[in-house]
């Protein structure tokens, strides 16, 4: 999993908790369009949504006169195993056990609209790739990429490759836990760090949307930037324990929390060597960047991890 991608266009997805945004990459690897439609509640009707995306792209990329396109990915908010079966996502309201590859190419077929290749990822996994290929870990070969929106989810790049596990479950960074007395988690533990450096976590400590106190910060809001210290100190005590584990160059943050990345990333990257404990005096500390792509991550990285199957 070393090589760049192939040189034909490809359709990404990334269906998150509320929506279901998709592109098309061109052969360079370029987003040439874009669709997005809200993310529903329960299987079919999610298997409905990310059909209606990939066909909505797949008629865009035909006006494009880049013809069959024939390898979609998709990236979905949980446990996917290498074949496509969506175990275990939390954060999807009524999503368990779904078999969605055979699902989805029934539905092409049915459609006589058939892809040549369905490829399933966890969403934070296809991010990584993408961020590691064309984002703001480019060129590095040892990234960790954590991406903070309703959870936490991420995937690391250890010289070169991605790790995916022996499952395709790797890259759970939210469910550490760092508080073995905490509140229960969704998944089912408890003091999970996504409890305490997620979106949620964000809303918990600062009483109110957390959208409101980044945007607050960003343009001066004195109170606002006090909550993202201390939120950042959250953050940053997951992020010493994986480079404990991973020793990266760089530590990317993307996901909704890190938008706009300022001055939330630049505090986290004050707070990470105060929570590294001595060994922040004797070793390189990872550079820790805002993800490059946006909130195109997810669908970019599974459009091009589609190419490589
Ligand atoms: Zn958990």
């Amino acid at each position: 999993m070393t090589q760049l991608p192939s040189s034909a266009a490809s359709i990404g997805i990334d269906l998150g908790g509320t929506k279901c945004a998709g592109v098309v990459l061109d052969p360079s690897g370029a987003v040439v369009a874009r669709h997005r439609v809200p993310t529903p509640n329960g299987g079919d009707a999610i298997i409905a949504a990310i059909v209606a995306t990939a066909t909505g792209l797949r008629n865009q990329a035909h006006a494009l006169g880049l013809g069959d396109i024939d390898h979609l990915g998709i990236g979905m908010p949980g446990l996917v195993t290498p074949n496509g079966n969506l175990r275990f996502a939390p954060h999807l309201f009524g999503v368990t056990e779904v078999p969605l590859t055979e699902m989805l190419r029934a539905q092409f077929d049915a459609a006589k609209s058939p892809f040549s290749v369905v490829n399933i990822e966890n969403d934070n996994t296809a991010a990584a790739w993408a961020e590691f290929t064309s984002g703001a870990g480019k060129g590095v070969d040892d990234m960790v990429y954590v991406g903070f929106g309703t959870g936490i989810g991420g995937a690391a790049v250890v010289g070169g490759k991605l790790q995916r596990g022996r499952n395709g479950f790797a890259g759970e960074l939210g469910h550490m836990v760092v508080d073995r007395n905490g509140d229960p988690c969704v998944c089912g533990r408890n003091g999970c760090w996504e409890l305490y450096a997620s979106g949620r976590g964000l809303a918990k400590l600062a009483g109110r949307p957390g959208p409101e106190i980044t945007a607050a910060a960003h343009v001066g809001d004195e109170d606002a930037a006090e909550i993202l210290r201390a939120f950042a100190r959250n953050v940053a005590l997951g992020l010493a324990d994986l480079v404990a584990i991973y020793d990266p160059e760089v530590l990317v943050l993307g996901g909704g929390v890190m938008s706009p990345p300022e001055p939330l990333v630049g505090f986290i990257r004050t707070a990470l060597p105060l929570t590294m404990g001595l060994g922040a005096f004797h070793r390189p500390i990872p550079n820790v960047v805002g993800a490059g792509l946006g909130g195109e991550g997810g669908a970019i990285g599974a459009a091009r991890l589609a190419l490589l199957i």
